[in-house]
């Protein structure tokens, strides 16, 4: 489910238009690079062929970890000047994800992503949730609650 696309970008250094990957959404054991480039802060970052100019590509950005069965899901807050975009979220803050999953099934939590509009609160968020799991790891005798 990562998904990258080629963008067209203007260079906002020199103005030269060149085509940059942009990716949308991450899976933590599937892209174990991007998973990385988030921890790092170099996600949807590009480089200017022509000047070297260093960029930043911002596009919501989806992260879903199945092994420890969570998912967030960054938005640029100008996702929020489109009405439209209100849509998918109850009042109390929560996006439904339409996807048509099997009931039941332990990929419900890609149904309510953890909404974040910080990049840098999606990394806290993962390395906050990475470390939930491995607490629990070690403690086996402990159900985990689910
Ligand atoms: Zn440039």
């Amino acid at each position: 489910m990562t998904r990258t696309s080629e963008v067209e970008v203007d260079c906002p250094g020199c103005g030269s238009r060149q085509t940059a990957p942009l990716c949308d959404a991450v899976g933590a054991e599937a892209e174990p690079h991007l998973r990385e480039e988030i921890l790092t802060g170099r996600i949807n970052t590009f480089l200017c062929d022509a000047c070297g100019y260093e960029g930043f590509l911002d596009g919501p950005l989806m992260y879903y970890d199945m092994n420890r069965q969570y998912c967030v899901q960054y938005l640029p807050e100008e996702v929020l000047e489109d009405p439209e975009n209100l849509e998918g979220f109850t009042a109390d803050g929560k996006w439904n994800v339409d996807l048509d999953l099997p009931a039941g099934g332990l990929a419900d939590f890609l149904k309510e992503p953890h909404v974040v509009f910080d990049l840098d609160e999606m990394r806290r968020y993962i390395v906050f949730r990475e470390l939930l799991h491995d607490r629990d790891a070690e403690r086996p005798q402990n159900p985990t609650m689910r």
